[in-house]
C-alpha cells in the first residue's frame, strides 16, 4: 500500500518536471540565487508517516508560508478578540504586498497578505525583537517537529531591500494598528520569512494543522483546535492571494504559498502536503507547486468539498429484544446530522416501545452537540411516559468524569441494560 502511494507521488511530480514556466523571485535579491530546478514533494499522513519524492531535503526560505503560523500563534497567545481587533478575516483579492487596509476599519483585511502578517507579528507578545522572534521560531519548530533556523543571507537581503514592507508597516502605525516600533516589528517579520524549511517540514507543519494542532510525530499539542479552525478558515479564503477562488475550486484545500517557492496544503483530519519548486507565476505562487497540488487533489480525490457518498447511516441495527424494549445500535462517527437521524428514528417509533436502549458501544468519535442530543433523548421521551438507556462501556458519549453533566442512565453491557429495561416495563 505504501509503495502504491509512493508511486502516485513520484508520478505526479514527474508529470510536472518539464514545466519550466515562471521565474525566480528577484525583488529579494538573494532569492534569485537558488537552483531553479529543485523540486520536492512531501505528504505526511495524519499519523505522521511521510512520503517524499524528489528534492525533499533541500532547504529554502518559508517566506509567506510563515503567515498562517504566526497568526495561529497570536491567536493562541492573546485570544481571538484581541487579534480580531487588529486584523480582519476578509479576502482582499489583492496582491500579497498591496499597501492597503480595510476602508472602514482601517485594519489589514486578513493575515495572509503582508499588511496583516506584519500586524500579526506585532501581536505576539515579547520583550523586544529577539524575544518575540524566539517565540515565533519555537512555534514553527514545534509544528515541524525539529529545530528550524534562519537563513541570514536572505534575511539581510530582504532587510536591505524591503521598502515596500516598510511602507506597509509605517502605514499600519499611522492607523494605530501597530503599537510598537515599526522597524522592530519589520525586523521580526523579515526574520520569520527567512526561516529555512524543506518540503517535508512543510508537510509536517501542515499535518499539525490537519490534526487540530497536535504534531503527529512528537505527539506534542502546539495549538488549540479552535485556533487551528480559524487559521484554516483564513487560509481557505485568503491563502493564495488573488488566485484563491481558482485554487479553492480546483484544489480545495486550505493552503499558503511563499515567494521562496514553497506551498503548504492541509486536508483537515487527513493529511498535510509540502511542495517546493522556486519558479513563480505572476502572483508569486510556485508554478509547479500549483500544478502538483491540482493533480494531487484530482488524482487522489482530496478536494475538501467533494461529497463522495451520502453520509452512511449511523444506525447499524434496530431490533426488539423483548416486548416493549427496543435496541438502537449506533456506530461510526457521530456529529449533529448522525445524532439527529438516531433521535428522529427513535422518536418516530416511540409508540412501539416502553424503553429505548441506545447501544453506542461502536461509536468511534462524537462531538458535544451529538452528545447533548443523545443524552437529551431521555428527557424528551419522559414526556411521553417512556424511558431511554445508554449502553456506553467506554464512556464515548458520557465520559466517566462528565456524568454529572448529563441526565443519562448508562450501562456497560447490553444485557444489563435490557434486564433493567424489562424491570422498568414490569414496574
Ligand atoms: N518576505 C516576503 C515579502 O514580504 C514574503 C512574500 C511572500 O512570500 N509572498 O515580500
Amino acid at each position: 500500500m505504501a509503495e502504491l502511494v509512493q508511486h502516485y507521488l513520484d508520478r505526479i511530480r514527474a508529470e510536472q518536471i518539464e514545466l519550466r514556466d515562471g521565474a525566480l523571485a528577484s525583488y529579494i535579491p538573494e532569492l534569485s540565487t537558488v537552483d531553479p530546478e529543485s523540486f520536492g514533494l512531501s505528504l505526511s499522513t495524519s499519523d505522521g508517516y511521510v512520503y517524499e519524492s524528489g528534492d525533499t531535503a533541500v532547504e529554502f526560505t518559508i517566506q509567506s508560508i510563515s503567515k498562517p503560523f504566526t497568526y495561529a500563534l497570536a491567536l493562541e497567545l492573546i485570544g481571538q478578540d484581541a487579534v480580531d481587533a487588529k486584523i480582519g478575516v476578509e479576502p482582499s483579492g489583492e496582491a500579497f504586498n498591496e499597501i492597503s487596509v480595510d476602508n472602514v476599519t482601517k485594519t489589514p483585511k486578513n493575515a495572509m497578505i503582508n499588511a496583516g502578517a506584519i500586524a500579526a507579528v506585532s501581536l505576539v507578545p515579547g520583550a523586544g525583537a529577539d524575544d518575540r522572534f524566539d517565540r515565533i521560531l519555537e512555534f514553527y519548530s514545534a509544528c515541524a517537529g525539529r529545530r528550524l533556523h534562519v537563513d541570514m543571507d536572505v534575511y539581510g537581503s530582504e532587510k536591505a531591500t524591503g521598502n515596500r514592507n516598510r511602507a506597509i508597516a509605517y502605514m499600519l502605525a499611522s492607523f494605530g494598528v501597530l503599537d510598537d516600533d515599526p522597524d522592530e516589528v519589520l525586523d521580526v517579520y523579515f526574520r520569520q520569512c527567512s526561516v529555512r524549511v524543506t518540503s517535508t517540514d512543510l508537510a509536517r507543519m501542515a499535518t499539525t494543522l490537519a490534526r487540530g494542532g497536535c504534531n503527529p510525530m512528537t505527539g506534542r499539542r502546539v495549538s488549540g483546535a479552535k485556533v487551528v479552525r480559524r487559521t484554516l478558515s483564513v487560509m481557505v479564503t485568503c491563502g493564495m492571494y488573488d488566485a484563491t477562488g481558482d485554487w479553492v475550486s480546483a484544489v480545495g484545500m486550505p493552503a499558503k504559498s511563499g515567494v521562496g517557492g514553497g506551498i503548504v496544503a492541509v486536508l483537515p483530519g487527513q493529511l498535510g502536503i509540502g511542495v517546493y519548486s522556486p519558479r513563480l507565476d505572476a502572483r508569486g505562487n510556485s508554478v509547479r507547486g500549483v500544478e502538483v497540488c491540482r493533480n494531487l487533489s484530482s488524482q487522489l480525490g482530496l478536494h475538501f468539498l467533494s461529497v463522495t457518498r451520502e453520509s452512511s447511516s449511523t444506525l447499524r441495527a434496530v431490533f426488539e429484544v423483548s416486548p416493549g424494549v427496543r435496541v438502537y445500535e449506533v456506530h461510526g462517527d457521530l456529529l449533529f446530522a448522525g445524532a439527529e437521524q438516531v433521535l428522529r428514528t427513535a422518536e418516530r417509533d416511540r409508540d412501539s416501545y416502553d424503553v429505548a436502549v441506545l447501544d453506542v458501544t461502536r461509536v468511534d468519535d462524537i462531538n458535544d452537540a451529538a452528545r447533548a442530543m443523545l443524552t437529551g433523548m431521555r428527557a424528551n421521551l419522559a414526556a411521553a411516559g417512556k424511558e431511554a438507556y445508554l449502553v456506553d462501556p467506554d464512556g464515548r458519549v458520557v465520559p466517566a468524569d462528565r456524568r454529572h453533566e448529563y441526565d443519562a442512565i448508562v450501562f456497560c453491557t447490553l444485557e444489563e441494560a435490557v434486564e433493567a429495561a424489562r424491570q422498568w416495563g414490569a414496574s
